[in-house]
């Protein structure tokens, strides 16, 4: 009987490949760059399973191509707005993704974020490479602390709950705002739910974690920037189109807050002539949320173990249709 078929849309985690190619027949990508969409359709037409990155837009169309054949998409992420869900479900293709792996990952780099923009670790860096250090003096490197500031989570889940664990040692003073109250996290951590305005009125530092969707796209734009304080900051581990990108470097420009750190632009990635790009109160990083190494290899073991479940008729471990 011959293997069933997989497509991978990326040669980026060797160990997941290799764990597939045990017991399917393989085919990868071979570039760096997303498949355009015409091999996406050849492919979902012909392969019993497909794993994908969180930037290979699935849209109907190629669910409908796969539909019959293919059993499986197994994102490697755990966001997948990249994928129609609902063609999904109406295709009979199972979609995955792959949480619980990255949220210590993601909630590591939201402090650094968060530390980078307050103490201005990027702008001092960029000082010593570009010659402007001359003189001992700190005056232009005087930042903002952290410890004891008012924090205001926008989303409270995995992510957002790490970040919480990491600010208890900065001694700040946590709120969140999710649609749902999260009592037991509430009583665990000693924190309070607040309507989203209220934060942006209120925290020094406010950090998006929740999922793209029609409700949170663009749910910072220059009316919620207009909320925060002067001296607050914004940090984006969320997905681009979350933020209102020209009215956010509009508000740096104008002062209307200190400063922002985010690891997701729309688009990715980021146009270099972008004015935003050469704003000194913004550190940009290029959606690294979850790269250390172990989690990247961690996601793509888990993403593939969901193809052989569904591909052998067992459990399938993290399903989101
Ligand atoms: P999660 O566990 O699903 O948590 C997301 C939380 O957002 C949920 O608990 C939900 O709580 C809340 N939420 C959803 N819609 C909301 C809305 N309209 N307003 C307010 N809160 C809302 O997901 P996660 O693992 O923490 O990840 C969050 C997101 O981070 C992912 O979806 C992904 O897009 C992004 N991410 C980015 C990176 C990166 O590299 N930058 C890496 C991983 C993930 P309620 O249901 O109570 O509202």
């Amino acid at each position: 009987m011959p293997k069933q078929k997989v497509y991978v849309t990326r040669a980026r985690v060797p160990e997941a490949i290799e764990l597939l190619r045990t017991l399917f027949d393989v085919e990868v990508w071979p570039d760096n760059t997303p498949p355009p969409k015409n091999v996406l359709l050849e492919q979902a037409a012909v392969n019993d399973a497909m794993m994908t990155e969180v930037d290979d837009v699935i849209d109907e169309s190629i669910l409908e191509s796969g539909k019959g054949k293919l059993k499986i998409i197994a994102n490697r992420g755990v966001g997948y707005n990249n994928i129609d869900l609902n063609a999904a479900t109406a295709c009979d293709v199972i979609i995955t993704n792959t949480p619980g792996i990255l949220a210590e990952a993601c909630a590591d780099m939201t402090f650094a974020l968060i530390l980078s923009i307050a103490r201005k670790v990027t702008f001092g860096d960029r000082a010593i490479r570009n010659g402007k250090w001359t003189v001992f003096d700190q005056v232009p490197y005087l930042g903002t602390d952290v410890h004891g500031k008012k924090l205001g989570i926008i989303g409270l889940g995995d992510i957002g709950e790490k970040v919480i664990k990491r600010s208890i040692g900065f001694e700040m003073d946590v709120f969140y705002h999710s649609r749902t109250s999260k009592p037991e996290i509430e009583e665990k951590y000693r924190i309070t739910r607040m309507g989203f305005n209220d934060i942006l009125a209120t925290c020094d530092y406010v950090s998006l974690h929740v999922p793209l969707s029609s409700e949170t796209e663009n749910m910072i734009s220059s009316k919620q920037l207009s909320m925060m304080k002067k001296e607050s900051f914004l940090i984006n581990m969320s997905r681009g189109p979350t933020v209102n990108l020209d009215d956010l470097n509009a508000a740096l420009e104008s002062g209307q807050i200190a400063g922002a750190a985010i690891d997701v632009t729309d688009p990715e990635p980021v146009p270099v002539d972008h004015p935003i790009v050469n704003n000194e109160n913004i550190v940009i990083t290029p959606h690294i949320g979850s790269a250390s190494k172990a989690t990247f290899t961690a996601m793509g073991i888990a993403a593939a173990n969901n193809v052989v479940a569904a591909l052998k008729g067992k459990d399938i471990p993290s399903p989101v249709n």
